[in-house]
């Protein structure tokens, strides 16, 4: 069984890691963000919500988060194992995840810090070109990520299960480090 969540600034890298990996250990890849950006593409009433604090570089409100994290993880495809990405983004929510999993009888293996320099997130999120990889954005969420994100290192790094991992190598060698820390 592996559960993991992925932490580490946009542009780190780690819906592509998140999805490699997942793909390998069978289990699903629960990315928020490529949630969000469907119900934004379908105009569903979660997308129109979304779709502002999206394109401005802002977490979406949790009231929007919360409830679709706790219908996705008690999904039976989901109680073999997930790998979360893009979700705990704040302290809030990680405390939520906290009270969910144990309300599930689930337990978190690991929490992986993707570390990557910011220039290097930059030049990564520029040249990937989505809808919110302009530049104001993304210094936007670079932004948030610092104020609202990355105290969840100090969250996880307390209790041990936090595991860093360099990202600023090429991505086969990033696979294979996250392959050895997902083998149950
Ligand atoms: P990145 O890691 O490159 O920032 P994501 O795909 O994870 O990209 O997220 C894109 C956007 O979706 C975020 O900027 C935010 O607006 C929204 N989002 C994704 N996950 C969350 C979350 N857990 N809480 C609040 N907003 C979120």
């Amino acid at each position: 069984m592996t559960r993991l969540i992925f932490l580490g600034p946009p542009g780190a890298g780690k819906g592509t890691q998140a999805k490699i990996l997942a793909e390998s250990c069978e289990i699903p890849h629960i990315s928020t963000g490529d949630i969000l950006r469907e119900a934004t593409d379908q105009g569903t009433p979660l997308g129109q919500k979304a779709q502002g604090y999206m394109a401005r570089g802002e977490l979406v409100p949790d009231d929007l988060i919360l409830d679709l994290i706790r219908e996705r993880l008690s999904q039976p495809d989901a109680q073999k194992g997930w790998v979360l990405d893009g979700f705990p983004r704040n302290v809030t929510q990680a405390e939520f995840l906290d009270r969910l999993l144990q309300k599930l009888n689930q337990g978190c293996d690991r929490v992986v810090n993707l570390d990557v320099p910011d220039e290097e997130l930059v030049t990564r999120m520029l040249k990937r070109g989505r809808q919110d990889d302009n530049e104001t954005t993304i210094r936007r969420r670079l932004e948030v990520y610092r104020s609202q994100t990355a105290p969840l290192i100090d969250f996880y790094g307390e209790r041990n299960s936090l595991v860093y991992v360099d990202g600023n190598l090429p991505l086969e060698e990033v696979t294979s480090s996250l392959k050895q820390l997902a083998q149950p």
